[in-house]
């Protein structure tokens, strides 16, 4: 198959291209680089089946060859990104959302929409099964991507209703591992920094809050074989085990072997205070459900930090230190 990635270059897109390419799928991966770097996708460039392209969906687009699936995640996707990126994350929720379908329509593709648990708000069904319509602020600051998202939903269905598009979309919930950015804000990144750096661990609030977090090699899974699958969606794509900030601080001090204390900081306005996916659609429908659990996945991520810290000091560049984060 000939496969569009938007946001093939983030944290997500890398492994969806790696895995789409390990099948033997033709990848066309399309970013414009505003929260990823091209270091990201260049251990895949020497491919013969890996097309990388710098490009911005929110303006037009289109490639040069057939297209089976096209696969939508170009979107800021960390609360301090879509923060420091207010209008360009509505942008490429609306103006490339549609940009994105228009190329499936005109190549009859498929259009997988990867949006996100965010849709759900702060919930007040708990845990969160795909009927329920959400708890969201319109005009908070989390608002550019909660909206964005569920705008993003709205132009999907309308496409498949009124142009008959192949739609089928993705909710995903918290997902890590192996590529996230050092310095990207989420939790289980800076925790596994700030434990092998040995700096306090940031945690906002007093720590109660909740999330159920996913390993990435389960969640591309999830994502190929909604792609293949006939299905519309949305489907909850996530790891049902839930935990609060304060036991994964826990859980990544284990994993590291680290002594950083921990250190509390005011919660983010509007931060969610508790999220967990309902997974039934996505094991009767996909057939999928996670496998790995949050210490194997923790584990594997440690590793992989470790390592790309070990090669940076190696070539003379040093971890920044905590004052420099954003
Ligand atoms: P990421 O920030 O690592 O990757 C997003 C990619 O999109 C980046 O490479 C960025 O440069 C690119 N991009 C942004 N705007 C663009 C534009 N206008 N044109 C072209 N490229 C653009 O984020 P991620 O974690 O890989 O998330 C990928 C997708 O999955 C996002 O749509 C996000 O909303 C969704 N998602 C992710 C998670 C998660 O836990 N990682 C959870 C829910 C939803
Ligand atoms: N969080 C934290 N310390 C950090 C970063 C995040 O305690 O250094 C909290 C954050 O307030 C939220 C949870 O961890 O309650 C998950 O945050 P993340 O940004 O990873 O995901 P999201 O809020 O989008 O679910």
């Amino acid at each position: 198959m000939h496969v569009v990635v938007t946001g093939g270059s983030g944290f997500l897109g890398a492994h969806l291209c790696e895995a789409l390419l390990r099948r033997g799928d033709t990848v066309w991966c399309l970013d414009n680089f505003s929260t990823s770097s091209p270091e990201n996708i260049a251990h895949l460039c020497g491919h013969p089946g890996f097309r990388p392209v710098r490009a911005d969906v929110t303006a037009p687009f289109d490639v040069p060859a057939p297209v089976h699936v096209v696969a939508h995640l170009a979107s800021p996707a960390s609360p301090p990104d879509y923060d420091r990126l207010p209008l360009e994350t509505l942008a490429v929720g609306s103006r490339g959302t549609e940009n994105a379908l228009r190329l499936a329509l005109r190549h009859g593709a498929r259009f997988l929409l990867a949006s996100t648990s965010e849709v759900y708000g702060d919930p007040v069904i708990h845990p969160q099964p795909e009927e329920y319509w959400g708890n969201v602020n319109p005009i908070g600051p989390r608002s550019v991507y909660d909206e964005a998202k569920r705008y993003a939903e709205a132009l999907s269905s309308a496409y498949r209703r009124s142009r008959a598009l192949n739609v089928g979309i993705v909710r995903i919930f918290n997902t890590y591992g192996p590529r996230m950015r050092p310095y990207d804000g989420r939790v289980v990144s800076t925790f596994i920094r700030q434990a092998l750096e040995g700096s306090p661990l940031t945690i906002y609030g007093d720590g109660s809050q909740t999330r159920s977090f996913c390993y990435v090699e389960d969640l591309i899974r999830g994502i190929t074989a909604m792609a293949d699958s006939g299905c519309d969606g949305p489907v909850n794509l996530g790891n049902p085990r839930e935990h609060t900030v304060r036991e994964l601080a826990d859980l990544v001090l284990q994993a590291t072997g680290s002594r950083s204390r921990i250190e509390y900081r005011p919660l983010p306005v509007d931060d969610p205070t508790h999220r967990q996916p309902v997974i039934t659609r996505a094991r009767e429908q996909l057939g999928w459900s996670p496998v790995v659990s949050i210490e194997e996945g923790l584990e594997r991520t440690v590793a992989w930090f470790a390592d790309q810290a070990r090669q940076a000091d190696r070539s003379g560049y040093r971890v920044r230190p905590a004052l420099m984060e954003v």
